[in-house]
């Protein structure tokens, strides 16, 4: 009786340990990572809640480098001669409907060299209406350009469309924007990003954010200040699959605008 009642404390306890044991791995992250926290642009999961949404997610609310911004031109310094080289030559792209917006994925070495440090393009993606505004002017759209360095650090190239003729450089990606989340295409020619840039390189430099959850800060922008142009019906074929997935503008309290050519 009494070997009986030791197995059964023994048991109690070794159960007592394994599951504590459990709960804090789980609490301290080491578990496969849960789904991410679901957001959006309107109703209960619009930017103004995103910050309430997760923990993961509280910097969107709480931040002091968020993007994007009302760039004012007359505030900026100006820094003429900073270097920013655009290393990018025409790759092969996966076109992705990632239920935000549409993102072309990119695999091939494209550089970025800003202020002597490199960043890898990683991805292209869109927003509309603008999220960036230059002196309130809101643009159509706008086309994100993510690079990050060897270390994760992230660097944005952010560039304001307008309506006007058309951007045949775009049509790579245009023929192919798939429709519907989670689909995929792979266009049989490359994407030509070098002449997706505009012809004019004055570019408004801060410090800001991502500008979608976890709006993660410590993100180099570098905005341009020129705009590329698409035509009326490129613009109508972006909208029909996503409008209005911009995050509005932020009050970046710590940022501080330069202007680099
Ligand atoms: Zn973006």
């Amino acid at each position: 009786m009494q070997k009986l009642l030791i197995f059964f404390t023994l048991s109690l306890l070794m159960y007592t340990l394994i599951h504590s044991y459990n709960r804090s791995r789980r609490d301290s992250g080491s578990e496969p990572a849960a789904a991410a926290t679901h957001w959006g642009y309107e109703g209960e999961v619009s930017p103004v809640h995103w910050g309430e949404l997760t923990e993961d997610y509280l910097q969107c609310a709480e931040g002091h480098f968020q993007s994007p911004i009302d760039i004012e031109s007359y505030r900026a310094e100006a820094h003429p001669g900073s270097i920013l080289d655009f290393k990018y030559h025409p790759s092969p792209v996966d076109i992705v409907n990632n239920g935000h917006t549409v993102q072309a994925n990119l695999e091939e070495e494209n550089v970025l060299v800003a202020n002597a440090h490199d960043y890898q393009l990683r991805q292209i993606h869109f927003h509309e209406p603008s999220e960036h505004r230059i002196d309130g002017v809101i643009y159509p759209m706008e086309m994100h350009m993510v690079h990050t360095d060897s270390t994760g650090k992230l660097a944005v190239v952010g560039i304001l469309i307008k309506e006007g003729p058309p951007n045949e450089f775009l049509n790579t990606l245009w023929e192919a924007l798939p429709e519907h989340p989670e689909e995929h295409a792979h266009p049989a020619t490359s994407c030509d990003i070098v002449h997706l840039l505009p012809e004019e390189h004055n570019i408004y430099h801060y410090s800001g954010s991502l500008t979608t959850p976890p709006c993660t800060e410590g993100v180099e922008w570098f905005v341009m200040g020129t705009p590329i142009s698409l035509s009326k019906t490129q613009i109508d074929k972006f909208r029909k699959i996503y409008h209005n997935n911009n995050r509005p503008v932020q009050e970046n309290t710590e940022g501080r605008v330069e202007l680099v050519y």
